[in-house]
C-alpha cells in the first residue's frame, strides 16, 4: 500500500505538471494579448508627429502629417478615405479633412475610435502639442497596426478628426470641432449616423501624469463598459471613478444620439502644460500610450459582443 501510495503521488505529481504546462502558457499568451499595445512604437510616431512642428487646420505642416499618417495607414491595408471640407471659421474659410481608416467586420454597424491631430494656434508662442494632438494622432496610429488581421465582428472605423481646436483663443460657440460637426452632419444626411453603436474618443492620452476622469458629457453605459476594462486590466489609478465634464469632440455626437465616450486625461491641475509651449514629448510617455491603448482594445473586443450594440 505505501508503494502503491507512493506511485498515486507520483502519478498525481505528473499530472499536475502536466496540467500546469496546459493551463500556464494559455493564460501567459492571453495576459499577452490584452497588453499587446506597442506604446514605444506609438511614442516614436508622436515624436514624429511633433517634428512637424506647430500644426494648426489649414496649416501646410497638418497637410505634410496628413500625407504621412495616410501612408503609414496603408500599409495596414485599411481602407482609407480622406474627407475634405471648408468650414467658415473666425480666420475666414479654412481647408480641413478628416481621415478615416476602415476595418470592415461580418456586420456593418460601427464600433468608431477617434482623435484630432490639429494643434490649437498661437501667435504668441510655438505650440507643438505633443500631447494636445500628437498622442491621440500617434494612438490611432498604432492601433490601426494593432487591429491588422485581427477578427471582429463589426466593423471598425478610425477616425482623425481635423479642427477640434477653437480658431479663437477661447473655446466659444461654433469655433470648435469642425471635423466631428462636419462628420455628423455628412453621416445624417447620408443615413449612416444609424450604423455607428459607440464612438471612443481620446484626446491628451500621452500625458506622462495620466489621469483620465468619468465624464458626464459621455454616454454613461459606454463609460461604464470602458472603466470595467480598464479596471479589469489593473488601471483604476489612471481610470478613477472621480467625475468631470468636458466638451470635445464627442459632443456632436452624443448630440446627434450616438453612444459616445470621452478618454481625456485631466488637464485642469494649476502644473498643466495644457495650451502652453510646455506641451512638448518631454511631458508624454509610452506608457500612458500603451494603458490607454490596452484599454481601447479591449473595450472593443467587449463591445464586440456586448448587448448595447446588437
Ligand atoms: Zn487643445
Amino acid at each position: 500500500m505505501p508503494k502503491l501510495k507512493h506511485r498515486t503521488s507520483w502519478i498525481a505529481l505528473a499530472a499536475f505538471c502536466l496540467l500546469l504546462s496546459v493551463v500556464a502558457p494559455s493564460r501567459h499568451r492571453a495576459q499577452g494579448a490584452a497588453s499587446s499595445f506597442n506604446g514605444d512604437r506609438a511614442f516614436a510616431d508622436l515624436k514624429h508627429i511633433v517634428d512637424y512642428g506647430p500644426r494648426p487646420a489649414g496649416s501646410a505642416p497638418l497637410a505634410d502629417e496628413r500625407r504621412w499618417i495616410e501612408a503609414q495607414l496603408k500599409e495596414t491595408g485599411a481602407q482609407i478615405d480622406e474627407d475634405d471640407f471648408t468650414p467658415s471659421t473666425p480666420a475666414g474659410n479654412l481647408p480641413m479633412a478628416n481621415i478615416i481608416a476602415r476595418f470592415p467586420g461580418a456586420q456593418s454597424h460601427v464600433l468608431m475610435v477617434s482623435g484630432h491631430y490639429d494643434t490649437k494656434r498661437f501667435s504668441d508662442f510655438r505650440f507643438v502639442g505633443a500631447n494636445d494632438g500628437g498622442s491621440s494622432a500617434a494612438l490611432l496610429l498604432e492601433l490601426a497596426r494593432e487591429l491588422k488581421g485581427r477578427k471582429h465582428d463589426l466593423t471598425y472605423w478610425l477616425v482623425f478628426l481635423d479642427g477640434e481646436e477653437a480658431v479663437r483663443t477661447e473655446w466659444e460657440g461654433n469655433d470648435n470641432t469642425y471635423g466631428s460637426r462636419h462628420m455628423v452632419e455628412k453621416l445624417s444626411s447620408n443615413g449612416e449616423l444609424g450604423r455607428i453603436d459607440a464612438m471612443i474618443l481620446v484626446d491628451m492620452i500621452g500625458d506622462s501624469h495620466l489621469l483620465i476622469k468619468r465624464d458626464t458629457n459621455s454616454t454613461q453605459w459606454l463609460v461604464d463598459t470602458v472603466f470595467n476594462a480598464a479596471h479589469r486590466l489593473g488601471y483604476a489609478k489612471y481610470f478613477p471613478d472621480d467625475k468631470t465634464a468636458v466638451d470635445d469632440d464627442h459632443n456632436p455626437f452624443v448630440n446627434a444620439g450616438v453612444p459616445a465616450i470621452d478618454l481625456i486625461s485631466d488637464f485642469s491641475s494649476r502644473d498643466s502644460v495644457w495650451h502652453t509651449a510646455n506641451d512638448t514629448v518631454q511631458h508624454c510617455s509610452p506608457e500612458s500610450l500603451t494603458v490607454v491603448g490596452n484599454v481601447v482594445l479591449a473595450s472593443l473586443a467587449d463591445l464586440d459582443k456586448s448587448p448595447h450594440t446588437r
